[in-house]
């Protein structure tokens, strides 16, 4: 059998493998690169036991440091990795350092690299994430796109004779996952470390670790502000990149309506999703979530990740201050059933077919 190594760092990345390993092990020997970017139980390990991901072949341990650093760090040790498995295919996930260096450290081997969620844009170069993922397509040799959008992006870089439209793992794997556990079958784990909550009946659930929102005081305390003004109590499972700062505001502020805590599994995570009342995210992943489960999101930030989303009041941008996002948030969304612009479920099946197409042709 052909060889892919699979390259993955941070907790989206864990999800979406958890989608693909099963179906490309049918056809594929898979060797997993764990680069170490998330490292936390909670963060990292808690998603490989959860959604029965097979242990890492290799665990890098690279987490911290600048951009540079970490980007530069794991390309010295997956070009160690790639010399030695000589694989007939690199993939890579999403955005992140770790999908950038292990896309730069293949090209310059001349491994094939297919790219998985290829062509996503927010047309803001001052996002991190937008640099890597620019970058990473230019080098890669199948870009396996999720929507339609995405693949027009790719088309207008001159990328389009190496895209696919393939739906989006995230889906495949909130379709298998996301009814596996209820609310009342877990525990909040409190930030502060004094204790464990029950969910609520009815409550708000967000996420809010993006650089653009958690790097000052004012931002986060903006988006805290507006959600402790709420109806319901607002569940902040919170990043442990942003955890000082969430604390230490807390300790100023007391957002009495606000559950601080620690991270949640991706079957908690997927269950809270389907039972809040709404969302509130800069997250790329949970917007997506939000939309599966057809609840009102407002997202955090001043580009958009998934335009399809961005429909009939269903997601809308906020700037991270209280009256923004209260506005946004009392709009209503309207719902049409026959619009699924994230594929069938089954994204992962036709991700393995695109690689099957390109060996027979090669
Ligand atoms: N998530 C999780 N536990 C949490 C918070 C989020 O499992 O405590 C899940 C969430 O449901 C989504 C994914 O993590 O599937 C999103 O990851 P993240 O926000 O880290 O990255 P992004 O989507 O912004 O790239």
């Amino acid at each position: 059998m052909r060889k892919v190594v699979s390259v993955v760092g941070a907790r989206p990345q864990f999800i979406k493998l958890s989608a693909v390993s099963p179906e490309l092990r049918k056809e594929y020997d898979e060797v997993i690169v764990h680069t170490g970017q998330h490292f936390d139980y909670n963060m990292s390990e808690q998603f490989f036991e959860e959604l029965e991901i097979p242990h890492p072949d290799y665990n890098l341990g690279i987490s911290g440091g600048s951009h540079a650093v970490m980007t530069g760090t794991i390309m010295m040790d997956i070009e160690k990795v790639l010399i030695q498995e000589k694989p007939d295919w690199l993939m890579i996930y999403g955005d992140t350092n770790s999908t950038l260096a292990a896309a730069i450290a293949g090209a310059k081997l001349h491994i094939p690299i297919c790219h998985v969620e290829a062509g996503t844009r927010t047309h803001s170069m001052t996002n991190p994430e937008e640099i890597n993922r620019v970058c990473a397509d230019h080098v890669s040799t199948l870009l396996l796109a999720v929507t339609e959008e995405d693949y027009a992006n790719l088309e207008l870089e001159n990328l389009g004779d190496r895209a696919v439209i393939v739906g989006n793992t995230m889906y495949d794997a909130f379709v298998k996952n996301s009814m596996k556990r209820q609310p009342s079958d877990f525990t909040l784990t409190r930030l502060d470390g004094s204790g464990e909550v029950s969910v609520p009946e009815e409550y708000y659930y967000m996420t809010c670790h993006r650089e653009e929102n958690t790097n000052d005081d004012e931002s986060l305390n903006g988006i805290l502000r507006a959600m402790n003004s709420l109806d319901a109590p607002t569940i902040y499972p919170v990043h442990p990149r942003n955890k000082q700062r969430a604390l230490r505001l807390n300790e100023q502020y007391g957002y009495e309506n606000v559950i601080l805590c620690e991270p949640v599994g991706y079957l908690e995570s997927a269950c809270l999703v389907r039972n809040a009342k709404k969302i509130v995210t800069d997250s790329g992943g949970l917007q997506t979530e939000a939309f599966f489960a057809e609840k009102k999101c407002v997202t955090v930030l001043d580009f958009v990740v998934w335009p399809a989303t961005m429909v009939s009041n269903r997601n809308e941008l906020a700037r991270p201050n209280e009256k923004d996002i209260l506005e946004k948030l009392s709009h209503r969304q309207i719902i049409d059933p026959e619009y699924k612009p994230f594929g069938d479920g089954h994204a992962a099946k036709r991700i393995v077919e695109a690689l099957l197409k390109y060996d027979q042709n090669r």
